[in-house]
């Protein structure tokens, strides 16, 4: 549920980031590997999550085949009042390349398995446009501020989405990475994003879940609060057990939570079983990666997925 490409597919598909990430048939191509050759249920599209900041002004560094694009300007940093919802958003930046990539996949792939388009949260997405040090200091210091930027913000996370959802795609998925309680304090999470994540689920017209990184135990039940149809963590989570209970009490899915960093990227398939089979037993919904996918992750690891659901279920 989180970005998914790896070098390996890459060379297998002939659709090579960065080219994948501005052209919509390769784009669609790369995407579809993910299920036809790396075996998973589910195609999770684009690679990155810089489509929206891009649209609304940031410039981009476009990165590499093994280096993910990244924002490079911040364009709201000294105007933070003057950010906009423009008319014209869906025909900004790379949007169109993801709206025609959903509709190419929608016959092809998508056909079989789940489309999911992803994008980044509120929070990212003022960090997108003011910097991450303004975000950071300005939830402490003009809380007021944030909450006007964030609102403008979740109307076009909206707009993108509900579009993503027409042109073919299944699901959305919102990750927000600097909503973590690792980077904001619960409170601030509580009176800032959670009430435009509520906003932005009641006028979603799909499946939609929600992606946040790190540490979530202390935000699990906001989180399961803001409508979402399942939640997306990280294996840097405390307790499975308490946040797959709570969320099942509130008809939430659970997704995760193999880790990308020290399991999917740095061991052996063997070890990818060993962390799937604990999350299986913790009773998760959707056994996937925990987070974002390194594009150096070696595609036998993410083979060994769902050869270990499979396993644990015969
Ligand atoms: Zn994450």
């Amino acid at each position: 549920m989180t970005t998914a490409s790896v070098v390996d597919l890459m060379d297998i598909c002939g659709a090579d980031r960065p080219e994948a990430d501005r052209n919509p048939v390769k784009m669609a191509k790369l995407a579809g590997s993910l299920h036809t050759v790396a075996n998973l249920e589910v195609i999770r599209y684009p690679f990155d999550v810089t489509v929206l900041g891009e649209a609304l002004g940031c410039n981009i560094d476009p990165g590499t085949k093994a280096r993910t694009p990244s924002i490079s300007t911040h364009p709201f940093k000294d105007k933070p009042e003057e950010i906009e919802v423009p008319p014209d958003l869906l025909k900004r930046g790379r949007i169109p390349v993801v709206l025609e990539a959903s509709r190419i996949l929608r016959n092809k792939e998508g056909a079989k398995v789940p489309l999911v388009a992803g994008l980044e949260g509120p929070a990212d997405l003022v960090s997108y446009l003011c910097g991450i040090n303004s975000f950071l200091t300005w939830t402490i210091k003009k809380p007021q501020l944030v909450k006007q930027i964030v609102e403008k913000c979740i109307d076009a996370c909206a707009i993108y989405a509900n579009a993503c959802l027409h042109a073919g795609a299944d699901a959305i998925v919102i990750a927000d990475a600097n909503s973590s309680p690792d980077m904001i304090g619960p409170d601030a999470f509580r009176k800032l994003i959670k009430p435009n994540l509520i906003k932005f689920s009641n006028n979603i017209e799909g499946y939609s879940i929600l992606h946040i990184c790190g540490e979530t135990d202390i935000i699990i039940s906001d989180m399961l609060e803001c409508g979402f149809n399942a939640i997306s963590v990280e294996e840097s989570v405390k307790d499975l057990d308490y946040v797959v209970g709570l969320a099942h009490k509130n008809n939430t899915a659970v997704i995760g939570n193999v880790s990308t960093s020290r399991t999917l990227y740095n061991k052996n398939a063997g070890d990818v079983r060993k962390e799937a089979f604990k999350c299986l037993a913790a009773n998760i919904d959707i056994l996937a990666p925990g987070c974002g996918i390194a594009p150096e992750t070696p595609l036998r690891n993410l083979l060994a997925l769902a050869d270990a659901r499979n396993e644990y279920y015969r």
